[in-house]
C-alpha cells in the first residue's frame, strides 16, 4: 500500500490552552500536514500548531507550500501571521480554501494583518503568496487528487478528501452533522436534514483514514447542539459506517484533559473490540507522526 505520513502540530479546538493538563494531546489549536512516499505535501489549517511546523522545517532552503484552510474562525488561521516560512524570500505559498459571504479568502487571510491587529503586513512578507478560493471540486497537486466538500458549520467550511494511489485520507474541518433546526417533527426537513448527512456519508466512504472534529462527548452536546461540532459519538459512527480503516479525534475541547482523553479514547478502542468492528480509534496528538 501506498505511504502517507500524518502529522498533528495543532489538535484543540477553538483556543490555545498549553498547560499541564495538556501536555500529552497538546494545546495548540488546529495544523496537520501529511506527506507522501513522493514528496507530495499538503498542509491543512493554520491554527497556532502551524508555528510548531515551521519549527520542524529546513528553512535554509526554498518550499512550496500547498496549505488548505477548512474555514476562516480563529482557530484555524491565528497561527499564520507567526508562520516563519512567511518571512523567507523563495517560498512559495498557496493558500486555498473558501471564501464567506463576507469576505474572500484572501481578505481573510491579510485581514488579520492590517495595522490594528499585527505588526507585519502581508505586502511585506518575502514570500510569495497566493490565494485560490475553494468550492465543492475536484482537483490535482502532483501525485496527489484533492476532492472537497461543504460542511454543516456556522460559517463555509470544507472538508478535504485526498486520494494518493491506493490510499485515500480525509480531513473534515469543523463539522456538525445536520439536523431538523426547528425542531418541529416535519418530515419534510427530517428528510432534507439526513440527505445531508447521507451525502456526507457518502464523501467519506471507502476511505481509509479519517481525521475529524469531534469535540463533545455526548452528554455534553445538548447545551451545545448548533454550535457546528460534532460528538465522539458521531464520529464513530461515520467512520463505521464508512467503512474507515483509522479514525482520529480531533479538535479536541479546550476543557478536555489528557486524562480524559486517554479515557474517551480507552472507552471507544474496547467498545471496537467488543463489537469486533475492525476501527482502529486515536486521539490526535500534537507532534506526532502516523502512518495513514
Ligand atoms: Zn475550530
Ligand atoms: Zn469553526
Amino acid at each position: 500500500m501506498a505511504g502517507l505520513k500524518l502529522t498533528f502540530y495543532g489538535t484543540r479546538g477553538s483556543i490555545p490552552v498549553p498547560g499541564p493538563s495538556t501536555m500529552k494531546y497538546g494545546g495548540n489549536t488546529a495544523c496537520l500536514d501529511i506527506k507522501s512516499d513522493d514528496g507530495d505535501w499538503i498542509v491543512f489549517d493554520a491554527g497556532t500548531g502551524i508555528r510548531a511546523l515551521s519549527e520542524e522545517m529546513d528553512l535554509s532552503k526554498g518550499h512550496d507550500i500547498h496549505l488548505f484552510i477548512s474555514h476562516p474562525h480563529w482557530d484555524h488561521i491565528s497561527g499564520f501571521p507567526f508562520f516563519t516560512p512567511v518571512f523567507i524570500p523563495g517560498n512559495n505559498i498557496i493558500i486555498y480554501g473558501p471564501g464567506t459571504f463576507e469576505k474572500t479568502l484572501e481578505e481573510i487571510i491579510r485581514g488579520q494583518m492590517t495595522y490594528s491587529y499585527f505588526p507585519v503586513r502581508t505586502e511585506e512578507l518575502n514570500a510569495k503568496i497566493s490565494f485560490r478560493e475553494l468550492k465543492e471540486e475536484t482537483f490535482e497537486i502532483g501525485n496527489f487528487k484533492i476532492e472537497t466538500t461543504m460542511l454543516n458549520h456556522p460559517v463555509t467550511c470544507l472538508g478535504y478528501k485526498i486520494y494518493y494511489k491506493d490510499t485515500v485520507f480525509i480531513y473534515l474541518g469543523d463539522n456538525e452533522p445536520f439536523y431538523n433546526v426547528y425542531n418541529d417533527n416535519d418530515s419534510e426537513v427530517d428528510n432534507i436534514a439526513n440527505d445531508m448527512n447521507n451525502r456526507l456519508l457518502n464523501f467519506v466512504k471507502g476511505a481509509d483514514t479519517l481525521v475529524t472534529d469531534s469535540q463533545y462527548i455526548p452528554s455534553e452536546y445538548e447545551s451545545h447542539k448548533g454550535w457546528g461540532h460534532s460528538t465522539t459519538h458521531d464520529s464513530v459512527n461515520l467512520a463505521i459506517n464508512a467503512g474507515i480503516k483509522k479514525l482520529f479525534f480531533f479538535h479536541h475541547d479546550p476543557q478536555r484533559t489528557d486524562k480524559q482523553l486517554d479515557f474517551i479514547v480507552d472507552h471507544y478502542r474496547k467498545r471496537m473490540k467488543e463489537k469486533g468492528y475492525n476501527l482502529e480509534i486515536f486521539g490526535a496528538m500534537e507532534r506526532h507522526t502516523y502512518d495513514v
